[in-house]
C-alpha cells in the first residue's frame, strides 16, 4: 500500500487515498469537538504582527474538521474569519477575467464534458489565426485585458505548436486602447518541455482541474483517452513547476465525487507543491457541473447545494489563505454575490464557452463547453461589483513586473497590498471606465474611485495615484505601475 508523503513525487503518496480516509475519519470524529474546533478557527485567523498581518493556514486535517463541522454559531464563525482574511489579504479588490476558447477537438472520453469524442452531434471547431483575431478584439473591445484560454485535448489537431502560435497572435494584438496583458493556460496536462515552452511564451497561470482526487472514480470518469492516466494528471503541476511555471492554478470539478474527499485532496496537493516547489498554488477553482450538449449534471449523483458550496469556499479560504479564488460564470449573480465575501477574488465576466462565440452578435450553443448561469455583459458584471462594494481589477502589473510565484506570495504576506494592488487597481479600473464603460457604470465608478483613493496607507503612493488617475481620465496614457 502507498504510504502518505506530502514529498514524494508519485501521485498515490501525495495525494494517499488512506491518509484521506483518516483525515475524514478524523474530521467525523471531532466536528463536535469544540475545543478542537476554536483551536483550529483560531490558527486560522489573521493576526497583526510588526510586519504587517499574517496567516497561519491550515492543514488539510484541521481543514477538514471545519468542513465536517455544523454547528451553526462555528460555521457563522468560519465565514466570519473567511471574510477577515480576504480583506487582510486581497482587500476588496476583484480581478476580472475571460476564457477564450480555441478548439473544442478532444481525444478524451470525460463522461462529464460535451467535447468527449464520441459526441458525434456538435461540430468540432478550431480558430483560425484570422479568428483568434477577431475574437481578442472582440474581447478587447468589452474592455478585457486579460484571458485564460481553453482548448480540448488532441495531438493532432491542436498540438502545442497551434496553442504557442495563438498565444503569440493575442499578444500582438493591439486595438485601439486594448491589449491582452496575461493570458492564462487551461490545456490538458503535458511534457516538461511543452511547459517550457509555455513559459517562454510568456503565459501567465497554468490552470489545470484535476476534476477528481478520487483515483478509481477519476478512471471510471475518463474511461478513454491520455487524460485517463490519474498519475500523469496529477502530477502535472509538478512537471509544470518544473518547466518554470511558477503560478499555477489547481481546481476540482465538484459535483463528480464526494466533496470532502475532494476537498483534503486539493488541500493535500496544495500542501505538497508548497513542500517540494516553496510555493504553494496561485489559485484554486471551484467549478461545479453545468448542462451542457449531451451532459446531465442529474447524471451524477454527488452534485453539492449552494450552502455547501460556500461552506467548501470559506474552508479553502481559511486553508491556503495567500492563494486566489476563483469563480466562474458557471454560477449565478445570487450564488457569486455570496461567495465574493468568503474568499473570492478573481471572476469572469461577459464569458462565451464556445469556439468563436465573441465575434458573434448572438450566443451562439452549438459548441459551448457549459451553458453559462450568469449571462451579464462585463459592463454590468463591473458595475455590480462595485455596487457591491468591490474594485474591479483589470491589473496584470505582477505578472508584468516577474512578482510570480514565491515573489508574489511575499507582495501577499508583506501586507504592501494597499501601497501596490490597491493603487494598481484604481488606475486599471479608471482606464476601463474611460474607454469601455456605460454612463451609469462610469458614475458608480469614478466615485468608488475617490472613496478608494483614500484608503492608501502610503501619502506619496497616494498622491502618484491620484495624478496617474487624472491624467487617465484626460486620455494621457503612461502606462504606470506600482
Ligand atoms: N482539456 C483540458 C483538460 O482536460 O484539462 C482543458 C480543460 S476544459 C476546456 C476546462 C474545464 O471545464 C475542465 O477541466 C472541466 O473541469 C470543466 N468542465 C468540463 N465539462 C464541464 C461541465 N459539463 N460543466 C462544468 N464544467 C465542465
Amino acid at each position: 500500500m502507498a504510504v502518505y508523503d506530502p514529498k514524494s513525487a508519485k501521485a498515490e503518496e501525495f495525494i494517499n487515498d488512506e491518509e484521506i480516509k483518516q483525515t475524514l475519519k478524523f474530521a467525523e470524529e471531532n466536528k463536535n469537538n469544540i475545543e478542537l474546533i476554536d483551536a483550529i478557527l483560531e490558527k486560522a485567523r489573521p493576526k497583526k504582527n510588526e510586519k504587517g498581518t499574517t496567516c497561519a493556514g491550515l492543514t488539510h486535517r484541521e481543514a477538514s474538521v471545519l468542513l465536517a463541522c455544523e454547528i451553526p454559531e462555528k460555521v457563522e464563525q468560519i465565514y466570519k474569519i473567511a471574510e477577515e482574511i480576504k480583506l487582510a489579504f486581497y482587500g476588496n479588490r476583484i480581478v476580472m477575467f475571460a476564457p477564450l476558447y480555441l478548439s473544442n477537438y478532444c481525444v478524451n472520453g470525460c463522461v462529464y464534458c460535451p467535447y468527449h469524442y464520441k459526441n458525434k452531434h456538435i461540430p468540432r471547431r478550431k480558430l483560425t489565426q484570422e479568428e483568434v483575431r477577431r475574437e481578442v478584439i472582440a474581447l478587447q473591445d468589452m474592455g478585457h485585458k486579460r484571458l485564460a484560454i481553453e482548448s480540448g485535448e488532441d495531438p493532432v489537431n491542436n498540438p502545442i505548436e497551434y496553442i504557442l502560435e495563438c498565444i503569440k497572435t493575442i499578444y500582438s494584438i493591439k486595438h485601439k486602447n486594448g491589449a491582452i496583458r496575461r493570458v492564462n493556460v487551461n490545456i490538458a496536462a503535458t511534457t516538461v518541455e511543452n511547459y517550457r515552452k509555455l513559459k517562454e511564451a510568456g503565459i501567465g497561470t497554468y490552470i489545470l482541474f484535476q476534476e477528481t482526487y478520487h483515483k478509481e472514480s477519476y478512471e471510471k470518469l475518463h474511461p478513454t483517452g491520455p487524460k485517463h492516466n490519474y498519475a500523469y494528471h496529477t502530477e502535472a503541476m509538478d512537471r509544470a513547476m518544473e518547466g518554470g511555471i511558477d503560478d499555477v492554478g489547481l481546481g476540482v470539478l465538484f459535483g463528480l465525487e464526494m466533496y470532502k474527499y475532494e476537498f483534503a485532496g486539493l488541500i493535500m496537493h496544495a500542501e505538497h507543491l508548497e513542500a517540494v516547489h516553496g510555493v504553494g498554488p496561485h489559485t484554486i477553482s471551484v467549478p461545479r457541473i453545468k448542462h451542457a450538449d449531451d451532459i446531465d449534471p442529474a447524471a451524477f449523483d454527488n452534485s453539492i447545494s449552494d450552502e455547501i458550496f460556500a461552506k467548501i469556499t470559506a474552508c479553502i479560504r481559511l486553508a491556503v489563505p495567500y492563494t486566489g479564488m476563483i469563480i466562474s460564470t458557471r454560477e449565478s449573480e445570487e450564488v457569486r454575490t455570496k461567495l465574493l465575501r468568503l474568499g473570492i477574488s478573481q471572476v469572469s465576466g461577459g464569458s462565451r464557452t464556445s469556439v468563436g462565440g465573441y465575434a458573434e452578435e448572438e450566443r451562439p450553443h452549438d459548441t459551448e463547453q457549459f451553458d453559462v448561469s450568469d449571462q451579464r455583459t462585463l459592463d454590468q458584471v463591473v458595475c455590480w461589483l462595485m455596487e457591491n462594494g468591490h474594485i474591479p481589477s483589470f491589473c496584470t502589473a505582477c505578472y508584468r513586473e516577474g512578482r510570480t510565484g514565491d515573489r508574489f506570495m511575499s507582495l501577499c504576506k508583506s501586507g504592501q497590498i494597499l501601497n501596490c494592488c490597491h493603487p494598481n487597481a484604481l488606475m486599471t479600473l479608471t482606464e476601463y471606465l474611460v474607454d469601455y464603460a456605460s454612463e451609469k457604470t462610469k458614475k458608480v465608478g469614478f466615485e468608488l474611485i475617490e472613496k478608494e483613493l483614500e484608503k492608501i496607507p502610503n501619502e506619496k503612493v497616494k498622491r502618484i495615484a491620484r495624478e496617474n488617475i487624472e491624467s487617465i481620465k484626460n486620455s494621457d496614457r503612461r502606462d504606470f505601475r506600482f
